[in-house]
């Protein structure tokens, strides 16, 4: 199957789901029509039983229906947003989003408020509002193309892109974040590797968060991408009963580098609406992060950080940073002390 032939045969609704497996629809059909649902084929393949790993992440689950206080927007991100496509936090660099959806609607996502939504739509318009913002702000050396995936645009219109991107002079670098080599390696083609390898340095952020992701088609994509002279990272949301283990973080992390990809981050899981059910404990993901050393070549050990929701920016989970732990979690930030919640609120 092409990718476009993946995408048109992905699950779309609970029904189809139900078709596979022996559970009932019924619970499952708010969930689908508050936040968006798509499977690939790939990736359905993954899954082998329910409440499995690779499920938890795709299958939705009452949980996102809990009330809970959480943002929607839980980065803060419209306050930095100067045109409806660019994030410009941090002086250097900027988010560039370039499409509100994906192949494959993660369940534990920050924007799942926001992505695969009418209203997460960025015409050519606004995009190039956002280039030529990007275009007249000088300061910014770093552009991350991001939304919903990237690399579900078609070739021409990113390849239109990049090339805009990469004739603005103070642009020294272009980083791409998209989830395809996990949930549709068969995007990676060829065809799609020729044209990114005209844009260097460009980056590339992936996002596997289990062993089990990581496949034949999953490897081959990533050799092709580092074959086209793409520099390889990953980065991993700690998630309740998916990975939130030193024995699968190990796994995962040593895979990772066999595909010549590199662990970057281990995300503390944002603060959105509809995901407390994921929250792993700080404690916890310090455990893990420990079990690394010394089990993981140190290229492999990625760094464990939090993105509070006032859009303070990624903070590293390290003890100078760590004022409180328990059941509220306490962080120094680079704008002051926030407080999250720190464990999870269990569905009733
Ligand atoms: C994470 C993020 C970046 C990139 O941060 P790095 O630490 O350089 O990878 C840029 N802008 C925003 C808004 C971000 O959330
Ligand atoms: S691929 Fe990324 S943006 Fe898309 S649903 Fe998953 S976490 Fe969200």
């Amino acid at each position: 199957m092409t990718w476009k032939q993946q995408l048109a045969n992905s699950i779309t609704t609970p029904e189809q789901l139900a078709g596979h497996f022996d559970i009932d629809p019924e619970p499952m059909r708010a969930v689908a029509a508050r936040y968006p649902l798509l499977i690939t084929p790939h990736y359905f393949n993954l899954i082998e039983k329910p409440g499995d790993p690779i499920w938890r992440q795709c299958v939705p689950d009452l949980g996102e229906l809990a009330v809970d206080d959480l943002p929607e927007d839980s980065l803060n991100e419209q306050a930095f947003a100067p045109v409806p496509t660019v994030v410009h936090r941090y002086p250097d660099r900027a988010l560039l989003m370039v499409s509100g959806q994906c192949a494959g609607y993660c369940r534990f996502c920050t924007r799942k408020n926001r992505v695969g939504t009418r209203a997460f739509c960025f015409s050519r318009a606004k995009i190039d509002e956002g280039i030529t913002y990007l275009s007249e702000a000088p300061e910014v050396r770093d552009v991350i193309l991001t939304g919903g995936d990237p690399l579900l645009l078609n070739d021409d219109r990113l390849d239109d892109i990049l090339s805009r991107l990469y004739r603005i002079p103070h642009v020294e670098m272009i980083r791409i974040g998209s989830r395809m080599p996990v949930t549709l390696p068969h995007r990676i083609t060829p065809q799609l590797c020729r044209i990114l390898s005209r844009f260097q340095p460009l980056y590339l952020n992936t996002h596997f968060n289990h062993p089990r992701e990581l496949t034949i088609e999953s490897a081959a994509a990533c050799a092709r991408l580092a074959d086209a002279g793409l520099v390889l990272g990953n980065q991993t949301v700690l998630l309740n009963d998916v990975n939130d283990d030193p024995g699968v973080m190990i796994e995962l992390c040593r895979g990772l580098l066999k595909m010549r990809v590199r662990p970057y981050y281990l995300h503390h899981l944002d603060q959105a609406r509809g995901t407390a059910h994921f929250r792993v404990p700080v404690e916890r993901g310090l455990e893990i992060i420990a079990g690394l050393r010394g089990q993981v070549s140190g290229l492999g050990i990625p760094q464990y950080v939090v993105d509070p929701p006032g859009g303070e920016g990624k903070v590293p989970l390290q003890p100078e940073n760590l004022l409180g732990m328990g059941g509220i979690l306490r962080v120094q930030t680079a704008r002051g002390v926030v407080e999250l919640p720190n464990r999870r609120r269990d569905v009733v």
